[in-house]
């Protein structure tokens, strides 16, 4: 079962609601399916036909209960194409007559004597703009599992239709956007918001639910990634640091002897080498008297400069300025 059937089960199984509601259910399920057929002068045959027979059932039991109407419910084998069997739930000519003036969509000066879209009245309530988008996308919706991504839509086979819904939903706040697709009205969003706001609205709380637990599993997870990320990160930092701090250890030791140091930095050189993983301020609880990781830091670059210095060639007399610098000499601190 995919997600969208899901999705369609749990509106299919919702309580039937008002009358008002109850007629623009239908009124969307007719127009979305494309299920009203002209038979000339004055005469329709109404079928609303779709993959899932529990929406089958809720119309069925919805034109009896409130407007005494028994339909037929037919299953269709699948044309190859489609595949799987379709129910189709058919009304005589004079219930699809009766339904068709009970529902306002009836207008002799439109072709084929039929309405595009609702009258005015039909959504008028917002319980009532909730229940056309619920049909709207019991017959033509598609939602993308929520693993795979954020993605809603309903195919509404012409412009017109496509855009009274998107009124619909605009009602509500919800931002839907359109597009084209084999001359047909696609209305969609794919804001992981919007298409759990939109599930709320049609009505499919479970199915909301369970989108947002997926979301929130996936936020962590890439919450803890990026902390992982930024933690190897910062470790490959401190590695790469504390390897160019051997070499220039070993740069000293070989060209100058590190017994050349002020006592401050040849303790600094020590303790590194012999401790090439630890952190800079457990390298400072190493000495004596123990210092911050300020004071590493800075005991460290100079030992970087003199053994920049080294390798440039530069004659170091230690405790004597350098070319153009200050003073060396090392102060009580080695600083
Ligand atoms: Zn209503």
């Amino acid at each position: 079962m995919s997600f969208a059937s899901d999705v369609k089960g749990e509106l299919a199984r919702l309580p039937r609601g008002e009358i008002c509601c109850a007629r623009s259910e239908l009124a969307a399920a007719l127009l979305f399916s494309g299920g009203i057929a002209w038979r000339g002068r004055g005469r329709y045959a109404a079928t609303i036909t779709t993959a899932d027979a529990s929406i089958v059932r809720r119309f069925f039991a919805m034109l009896k209960e409130r407007w005494g109407i028994t339909g037929e419910i037919r299953a269709l084998s699948g044309d190859g194409l489609n595949g799987g069997t379709r129910y189709q739930l058919a009304l005589s000519q004079p219930d699809s007559l009766a339904l068709l003036k009970a529902l306002d969509l009836l207008d002799e000066a439109m072709p084929f004597g039929l309405r595009a879209t609702p009258t005015e009245a039909l959504t008028h309530y917002s319980c009532c703009r909730k229940a056309f988008a619920r049909a709207a996308f019991m017959m033509c919706g598609e939602i993308i599992q929520p693993e795979k991504g954020y993605h809603i839509e309903i195919t509404a086979p012409t412009e017109e239709l496509g855009r009274y819904l998107g009124e619909q939903l605009n009602y509500f706040g919800i931002n839907v956007k359109n597009t084209c697709r084999k001359g047909k009205l696609v209305v969609y969003c794919k804001k992981a918001e919007e298409v759990s706001d939109m599930l709320t609205l049609l009505g499919a709380s479970r199915a909301m639910l369970s989108m947002e637990n997926v979301r929130v599993a996936r936020e962590v997870r890439n919450r803890v990634n990026r902390q992982m990320n930024c933690d190897a990160s910062n470790i490959n930092r401190a590695v790469s640091a504390a390897e160019a701090q051997i070499r220039d250890i070993r740069t000293i030791d070989e060209e100058l002897g590190l017994d050349k140091l002020p006592r401050t930095l040849r303790e600094m050189a020590e303790a590194r080498a012999q401790n090439p993983e630890i952190s800079l301020s457990e390298l400072g609880e190493l000495l004596e008297p123990p210092i911050g990781k300020s004071g590493v830091n800075a005991r460290l670059r100079r030992i970087a400069e003199i053994a920049d210095r080294l390798r440039s060639g530069e004659e170091i007399e230690l405790g004597r300025p350098a070319k153009g610098g200050r003073p060396r000499k090392a102060g009580p601190d080695g600083q």
